[in-house]
């Protein structure tokens, strides 16, 4: 089968969040069991540097800019995944991230920035195969890319098969309606039953309204946005669209994380040399400027620190364990307010609490790896990687009942000599302490602890699983398209 996946984001080019690991390694795996992939990815600035590039397509003027776009075909770097790098660069090559400027702000012409990258998708899957290449199916991932399902239903018979995977509902690329012309889509489309959202346009409804089939995350995540609660304004549409709707667990890449070979590591371990990883445990504690302490478990946060992710939860229930002399080790930014209030936490307890502000991949690696125990309070979690990052480093996580934490980590109280970690409901403090506190208890107990350790180490969280629903969803995906068709 050949499967264009087409993402705003995908390692190791181009990081921000899950999407881009499960991008790449989805279609690593899919490579693995035979099917051809390309990845259709922008050429943010800086990119087309990092790889060699084997040829270059001209694509035009998809959306009628007056800027010509090229497709520049590499590799992403260390894997052997195709990666097709859409060049524009007026609209690519900038200082800044991917959707927001160096201030922190959205791009203004983001509309513009993501309509084409979905626009060269549709032109590169027509059936007369411009690059050579005939398309089966197009992958699209979030927003960013949803809007290909629609201009390949509006161009009509013939088309390639969409599915789009939601990764997380609330960023719905939403715009004023005026920019409708702009990205090209028909006047029509603006109806509850196309792109119009509560007097705005969602390009992600592109993809929810006329995608062959929608995945999500988790299997949970998927019956949560299916209700008013979790749906934001979309669970009438989701429902409405019946089976097209599934939920597919993300896997991980287990070659690139993996404690035994881990380079980002001071010392290498695995499940039968536990004992390494408090090599790894003491090199955090240093690096961080924490207290060498043996006495006191070690706590890890990675990730963005946004409300979604419970940040606040936490600081309020945070304090008995510290109290106790527990350690908190956090990576990530985001919401200033949040970023304020840990950094205040961080100024009461000096060589207790540990705030590293930014982007650290490496630096993520050891704290999965030197934690003793991994917090992921989040209030919705549509999948989630980092607790099974954490499960895979012999880290327990204490995680919320919610979206893909749910399917993922079993609670050992609930399920004494069975559990990976320990979980909470209330999406209140209170829940989480109580939580926290069981897992530094069983911490105390180290041949507990171990036992759950060593469960969570022998999770099978690889994609061989999730790569094989995929292909199964693009063989429903096709078989509808035709169906269409005829
Ligand atoms: P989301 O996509 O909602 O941000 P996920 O848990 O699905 O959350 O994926 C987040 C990914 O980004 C994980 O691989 C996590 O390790 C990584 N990550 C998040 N913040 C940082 C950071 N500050 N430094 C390094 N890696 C990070």
């Amino acid at each position: 089968m050949r499967i264009l996946q087409v993402a705003s984001e995908a390692v190791p080019l181009c990081k921000t969040g899950g999407l881009a690991d499960v991008v790449t390694a989805l279609s690593q795996a899919l490579l693995d069991g035979g099917d051809d992939v390309r990845v259709l990815l922008p050429a943010y600035r800086g990119l087309l540097e990092r790889v060699e590039i084997e040829r270059r397509f001209e694509l035009g003027d998809p959306l009628g800019l007056g800027v010509p776009a090229r497709i520049a075909c590499a590799t992403l770097p260390g894997t052997r995944v195709h990666a097709w790098l859409l060049q524009c660069d007026p609209l690519f090559d900038r200082a800044g991230g991917p959707y927001v400027d160096e201030q922190g702000r959205d791009w203004l012409d983001n509309h513009l920035r993501f309509a084409l990258l979905a626009r060269a998708a549709a032109t590169l899957a027509l059936a007369s195969a411009p690059m050579g290449w005939a398309v089966d199916v197009v992958h699209a991932h979030d927003w960013q890319s949803a809007l290909v399902a629609g201009y390949l239903a509006w161009w009509g018979r013939g088309r390639a098969a969409t599915v789009l995977t939601v990764h997380n509902l609330q960023f719905a690329g939403r715009f004023a309606p005026q920019l409708l012309g702009a990205i090209a889509a028909p006047p029509s489309s603006y109806a509850p039953a196309g792109l119009e959202f509560y007097g705005q346009i969602s390009l992600l409804k592109a993809g929810l309204v006329w995608a062959d089939r929608v995945t999500t995350v988790s299997p949970t995540y998927a019956d949560e946005i299916r209700t008013p609660e979790g749906g934001i304004g979309f669970d009438g549409l989701l429902r409405h669209r019946g089976a097209a709707v599934q939920g597919i667990l993300n896997g991980i890449d287990d070659r690139a994380w993996d404690p035994a070979t881990d380079a980002a590591l001071a010392q290498g371990y695995d499940a039968t040399r536990l004992g390494d990883k408090r090599v790894c445990r003491l090199a955090l504690q240093r690096e961080l400027g924490l207290h060498e302490q043996d006495d006191a478990p070690v706590l890890g946060l990675v990730g963005r620190l946004t409300w979604q992710k419970g940040i606040d939860l936490m600081l309020g229930g945070i304090d008995v364990a510290l109290a106790q002399g527990a350690q908190l080790a956090i990576l990530g930014s985001g919401e200033p307010e949040l970023e304020a209030a840990l950094a205040a936490r961080v100024a009461a307890n000096p060589g207790r609490v540990a705030l590293r502000r930014g982007y650290d991949e490496a630096l993520s690696h050891r704290i999965f790896a030197g934690a003793d125990l991994f917090l992921v309070p989040s209030r919705f979690e549509p999948c989630g990687l980092t607790q099974l990052y954490a499960m895979r480093y012999g880290t327990p996580p204490v995680v919320r009942r919610t979206g893909g934490l749910a399917d993922t980590v079993r609670d050992e109280d609930e399920h004494p000599g069975a559990g990976t970690g320990f979980v909470f409901d209330a999406p209140e403090p209170g829940a989480f302490a109580a939580a926290l506190q069981r897992a530094i208890t069983t911490w105390r107990d180290r041949p507990h602890h171990e036992a759950v350790q060593r469960r969570g180490m022998a999770g099978q969280f690889g994609w061989a699983r999730g790569a094989a629903a995929y292909r199964r969803v693009y063989e429903e995906a096709i078989a509808a398209a035709r169906a269409e068709s005829v």
